[in-house]
């Protein structure tokens, strides 16, 4: 059996693939079957969520406020959180993606760089940045390294400060 096969049938029984259909059709999207035995629902109208899709089971809902059709990049990242659904157990992923969603905001301000679901399914695909973690926790969490030792010439007050000449200039230069 194909791996999408597979998910199919394992979104159907979980009954993530129904809850998908009942949240799209809720939200007045139209549905078409896509490839790789996946539904794709357009036309979705609530002002939540906010990103151009979101998939629950085996359903990709897209956003009436985004362009048609989706982009490959896109397509791929969202059967990439069908997949997820599947290994999940299905809609035991919702609490754990808003979970995911909730670390992700505290590590780095934004809830898709370091949320895991939106990780695996890449990033990029998803429009999510890479985000460094917050200075104060990338400081905790960083293994503590001797400090530089400044050199004298470099504590603050000591050189004087290059005049209005420049420092490229300066009359200290050997060569001149
Ligand atoms: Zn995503």
């Amino acid at each position: 059996m194909p791996w999408h096969r597979a998910r199919l049938v394992v979104n159907l029984v979980n009954g993530s693939t129904i809850f998908g259909v009942v949240v799209a059709r809720a939200g007045g999207a139209r549905l078409a079957k896509g490839p790789q035995g996946l539904l794709t629902a357009t036309g979705y109208r609530p002002a939540v969520p906010v990103a151009p899709a979101f998939t629950v089971g085996n359903v990709i809902i897209v956003n009436r406020r985004h362009p048609q059709p989706l982009s490959a990049a896109t397509f791929a990242h969202e059967a990439r959180h069908a997949t997820q659904y599947a290994w999940c157990g299905g809609l035991l992923m919702l609490p754990l993606y808003f979970i995911a969603v909730g670390v992700s905001w505290a590590l780095c301000g934004n809830i898709g760089a370091w949320n895991p679901f939106e990780r695996q399914s890449g990033l990029a695909d998803g429009g999510y940045p890479q985000r460094p973690l917050r200075p104060a926790l990338a400081r905790a969490l960083s293994v503590p390294r001797p400090i530089a030792r400044r050199s004298p010439a470099a504590s603050p007050g000591s050189p004087p400060a290059p005049g209005p000449g420049g420092p490229a200039e300066s009359t200290a230069s050997p060569s001149r």
